[in-house]
């Protein structure tokens, strides 16, 4: 397969966008779930069960399969076009519908997916030449893949998937979160639009109409189905595990952050809110909990007014902590948080317990001990422990043991390359953020691409179209070294 370089394949992509604008103004002909009415027959990529969904996905697959890589490559321009004119309207549908997080932030998180998620280019072959001849690695497809998507990222984890899973030339089955679907459904069907508008074979990417549970495991273990990928929490990650098939599994996470002395305390505040705040907090990667050496502790908690967050005072975080905690199970344990405050913004959460703060507010943070249950709960929403500790070594420790060894991502504040390489093995995290927020990890603020399914469990970390392929060796013996 001949080689291009990103340059090439970013050009040829653009030049594919530019061939398949302006879209033309035509009513669409699939269902739209708002209606609550069943999908119609002609309703793209929608199934009212696994089966049927599976056998148009397996059959779509085939057709994909004989397509080249160009029509590949355009199938993937068009879908970034397509989302990109629905951005705002997906973020709309998911806030509304979800009732999480903050709505500018989901146009944000779909964008930088829709931008970042790598295309067909990922799949680069490999070769070995010597005098036995030559041998060629290249990455085929599985066939179809079934993604379970959660609500908390409900657009980006599926147009992510969707790019990354085409682009390695999958088709995919998607059994959606229950309390998202009707704005993932929507997706799918704008995903199936742009493909079929760009010559790809309908229900490439297919779902189930009245997503459950139970039709998650249905679908896990369809014999039509040969690689699962699975994004949200701990029992989810386990069900697949247990399948007996490949999973991909991108489980939970607790992310601290350790601010040690040689820190840039305003860069360090700044990056924290920005971070911890993202969406109101539910996105798996974002700061959870933060262990500030002493000797800077007060400094940092005097600058995070100055970056929009509102500092609790002790009486007033012991009624916060009332709210957010639908049941406390003891010390140095996660508790279960209060369903109603999840994704909520901070606003909201505080005016429960009768404190009000300005409306540029993101984030309320409060000093804790390490024992305190939030310390160690996975909370999803913008109120942030932060705990004094006497030296960088204890805030490493303490990190490595409230993340509990999910191996997700953990993010540092620091100039000392000592600490900073300690941390970074310690953690032993598929992403660690140094000196910026945990955001930088998925491309944006930082470099490298973006994924919002980290498969730590299973060890692929930011998946991608390398994540989705099958290495397949070819090998000519005596030939073909042409040097
Ligand atoms: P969730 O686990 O409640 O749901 C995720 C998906 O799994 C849903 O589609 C749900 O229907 C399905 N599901 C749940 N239990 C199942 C079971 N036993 N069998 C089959 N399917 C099952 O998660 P959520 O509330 O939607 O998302 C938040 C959680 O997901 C957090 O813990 C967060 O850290 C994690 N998450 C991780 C990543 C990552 O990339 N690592 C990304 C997003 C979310």
């Amino acid at each position: 397969m001949a080689q291009l370089t990103e340059q090439q394949v970013d050009q040829i992509a653009s030049q594919v966008a530019g061939m398949l604008r302006p879209p033309p103004a035509r009513k669409r002909t699939v269902n739209t779930p708002e209606t609550g009415a069943p999908p119609a027959p002609t309703a793209v990529g929608v199934f009212h069960d696994v089966d049927h969904a599976v056998r148009a996905a397996q059959k779509a697959f085939e057709q994909f399969k004989a397509m080249s890589l160009e029509k590949r490559k355009a199938l993937i321009a068009n879908i970034r076009l397509r989302m990109h004119e629905h951005a705002e309207d997906l973020a709309q549908r998911a806030y509304e519908e979800t009732a999480l997080g903050r709505f500018e932030d989901k146009i944000r998180k779909n964008r930088l997916v829709i931008d970042k998620t790598p295309g067909v280019e990922a799949l680069e072959p490999t070769a070995w030449s010597g005098d036995r001849g030559l041998t060629l690695t290249e990455k085929a497809p599985y066939g179809v893949i079934a993604s379970i998507t959660p609500c908390t990222n409900p657009t980006s984890t599926i147009i992510c998937n969707t790019i990354g899973m085409l682009a390695a030339g999958n088709a995919v089955v998607f059994n959606v979160h229950p309390t998202a679907r009707q704005v993932s459904i929507y997706n799918i069907e704008l995903l199936n639009e742009a493909i079929v508008e760009a010559g790809g074979p309908p229900n490439l990417v297919s779902t189930i109409y009245k997503p459950t549970i139970a039709s998650a495991q249905e679908l896990m273990q369809h014999k039509g189905v040969h690689l699962l990928v699975v994004t949200g929490g701990a029992e989810v990650v386990k069900t697949a595990m247990s399948s007996g098939k490949r999973a991909i599994c991108a489980g939970p996470g607790n992310p601290p952050v350790v601010v040690d002395e040689t820190a840039d305390i305003e860069q360090a505040a700044s990056g924290i809110v920005k971070g911890a705040s993202m969406d109101n907090g539910i996105i798996c990667v974002l700061e959870k909990e933060v262990f500030a050496v002493d000797s800077i502790f007060d400094q940092l908690m005097t600058a995070f007014p100055r970056h929009d967050a509102h500092v609790l005072k002790s009486h007033e975080f012991y009624w916060v902590e009332k709210a957010i905690f639908k049941e406390i199970k003891g010390q140095r344990m996660p508790g279960v948080i209060n369903k109603d405050l999840i994704g909520k913004d901070v606003q909201t959460i505080l005016a429960e317990v009768g404190i009000s703060v300005e409306d540029n507010i993101r984030l309320a943070v409060a000093e804790v001990p390490a024992r305190h249950p939030l310390v160690w709960t996975e909370q999803m929403l913008p109120i942030l422990p932060v705990v004094r500790v006497p030296n960088v070594n204890q805030a490493i420790d303490l990190a490595k043991e409230a993340e509990h060894g999910f191996r997700h991502t953990a993010v540092m504040y620091s100039k000392n390359l000592d600490s900073l390489s300690r941390m970074a093995q310690v953690m032993d995290c598929s992403i660690f953020v140094k000196n910026g927020p945990s955001l930088a990890g998925l491309g944006d603020g930082g470099e490298g691409f973006s994924s919002f399914t980290i498969a730590s469990p299973t060890g692929e970390g930011m998946t991608n179209p390398r994540s989705f392929v099958r290495d397949r060796r070819c090998v000519l013996v005596d030939h073909f070294r042409i040097v």
